[in-house]
């Protein structure tokens, strides 16, 4: 088993309504992928950045991660954490995802709202655990 979490710059028009529906786009096509692939994990994003976790068999989150990291609606991926771990975070979710109006939300723009163009500025253990932390508590909500 293991975890990938990367940072990378959103690349999607900034008009919200584009946004909005490219982010449904990608949920419906990751929803799909990953419940067959065995990946599950954790998505945010705002109008600079997303974050996203993947967990799986190595191999499952490698061709995910690959696949993604082509995509033009983002650039400049950076990985936080590539690591073998002994288990999932977000067994329960094929594709989490924070709506932009939660306070998980709100403090992820408050860290990326001064890094520009480069994700690799962005802490990484802060991001990860904002993730981790709001999608643990939505797991169990
Ligand atoms: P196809 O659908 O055949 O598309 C071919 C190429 O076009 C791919 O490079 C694709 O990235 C790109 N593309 C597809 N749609 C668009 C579009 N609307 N605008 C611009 N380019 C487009 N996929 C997963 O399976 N699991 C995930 O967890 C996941 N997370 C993602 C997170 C982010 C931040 C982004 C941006 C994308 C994510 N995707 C995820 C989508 C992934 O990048 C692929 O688009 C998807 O997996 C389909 O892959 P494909 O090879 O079948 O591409």
């Amino acid at each position: 088993m293991h975890r990938l979490a990367y940072l990378s710059k959103n690349e999607i028009e900034s008009d919200p309504v584009i946004l909005k529906n490219e982010i449904q786009e990608i949920l419906t096509i990751s929803r799909v992928n990953n419940s067959r692939h065995g990946v599950t994990g954790a998505l945010m994003y705002n109008a600079t950045c997303f974050a996203q976790v993947l967990e799986g068999p190595q191999d499952a989150v490698s061709a995910t991660y690959e696949r993604i990291q082509c995509d033009p609606r983002h650039s400049n991926v950076v990985i936080l954490d590539y690591s073998a771990v002994d288990e999932r975070l977000f067994a329960q979710w094929s594709m989490g995802y924070l709506g932009v109006e939660s306070d998980a939300s709100r403090e992820f723009d408050r860290l990326t709202e001064n890094i520009g163009a480069d994700p690799a500025k962005l802490k990484s253990d802060q991001i990860f655990n904002l993730l981790q932390q709001h999608m643990l508590e939505a797991e169990t909500a």
